[in-house]
């Protein structure tokens, strides 16, 4: 690992001063970028600690949403009362993810800046990713490309981003907050992570001086079901190869509104709009649930050793629409 200066913030202010030294992180859980840094694809040369931020709380608002904090752990909101009860669908991707252990460590705006695990880039010692390395190639486009995108992939970089949390919450229509000197925005998290494109190195919209500080959950609606599903090589402390997130709102027995997103498929949650479209104004049911499953595969690019994964992805789609919508 290659040495590097340490600060502890206790305000958010601080946290963003100290942040405007070229090539500084901010470190939380470090579940992620530790390991990154031992590996030496990560070389920060300021760890900005804002483990001590006021940004953990979990808040229920007037408009009747909940605001989290950026630093609230991952295991604490899998368990927490008013996201069980009323954001089910994340409780679920919490529970999906990583292990009990690292959920205990792990906060929210890491989980939002998680890199991909892509082999090629979490190996400082393969020459070839335009992810880690600009210009130098993807190992991978012609490489062992069994957990790669099939959606949204470009000839600079095919990796796929690994978080359950953020498939829930873009199908929650969350938003993410972020402060800097100049201010706070907003960020749809659905525009949160990029595409590849020709700048793979960027993973996300935010700026390198700003700081997340929380993440927005709109009110839930009634008659609102849902459901996360996980399909990976093992039964738990795996990343997904397919995941799907699924929210439909239903009016008797029609679908008034529908939220599909995959995760393990894209560089982003891979929202897929035509499916829910395919969905809404019709009845939940067998025939409707299988429409909606082949459209959401539609466009799909597999590489040599991922071809699987589309007819898993129709499959998994079916099949969270099926539990969400207690259809047998
Ligand atoms: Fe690097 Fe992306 Fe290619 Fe993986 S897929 S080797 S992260 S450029």
């Amino acid at each position: 690992m290659q040495p590097f200066s340490y600060l502890r913030v206790d305000r958010v202010e601080d946290a963003i001063t100290a942040i405007q030294v070229p090539r500084s992180r901010f470190i939380a859980g470090g579940t992620n970028l530790v390991d990154l840094m031992k590996g030496g694809v990560e070389q920060p040369v300021l760890l900005v600690d804002i483990t001590h931020l006021p940004l953990a709380s979990v808040t229920e608002l007037p408009d009747g949403g909940v605001r989290v904090g950026a630093l609230a752990r991952n295991s604490d909101l899998a368990n927490h009362p008013l996201i069980r009860t009323r954001y089910p669908l994340l409780s679920q991707a919490f529970l999906a993810g990583a292990s009990p252990q690292l959920r205990n460590m792990a906060s929210v705006g890491g989980n939002l800046m998680q890199r991909t695990r892509c082999g090629y880039f979490t190996d400082a010692a393969f020459p070839a990713c335009n992810k880690r390395a600009p210009g130098t190639g993807c190992g991978a486009l012609l490489g062992y490309n069994r957990t790669h995108a099939i959606f949204g992939a470009s000839d600079q970089c095919v990796a796929t981003h690994p978080s359950d949390m953020c498939v829930a919450l873009a199908a929650l229509d969350a938003t993410v907050t972020v402060q800097s000197a100049r201010g706070e925005r907003q960020i749809a998290l659905t525009d949160f992570h990029r595409l590849p494109g020709a700048t793979p190195q960027r993973d996300t919209a935010l700026a390198p001086d700003e700081l997340i500080v929380g993440v927005y959950l709109p009110p839930a609606k009634p008659g609102t079901r849902s459901h996360y599903l996980k399909v990976r090589d093992r039964a738990s402390y795996a990343f997904a190869l397919v995941s799907v997130a699924t929210v439909v709102r239903l009016s008797g027995d029609r679908v008034d509104d529908a939220r599909i997103v995959l995760g393990g498929v894209a560089h982003k949650p891979w929202r897929v709009i035509a499916a829910e479209r395919a969905l809404v104004g019709r009845s939940l049911d067998p025939v409707s649930i299988d429409a909606a499953a082949r459209v959401a595969i539609e466009g799909a690019r597999p590489l040599k050793d991922n071809r699987y994964k589309v007819e898993l992805a129709r499959q998994s789609v079916a099949r969270a629409l099926r539990v969400a919508g207690g259809v047998a």
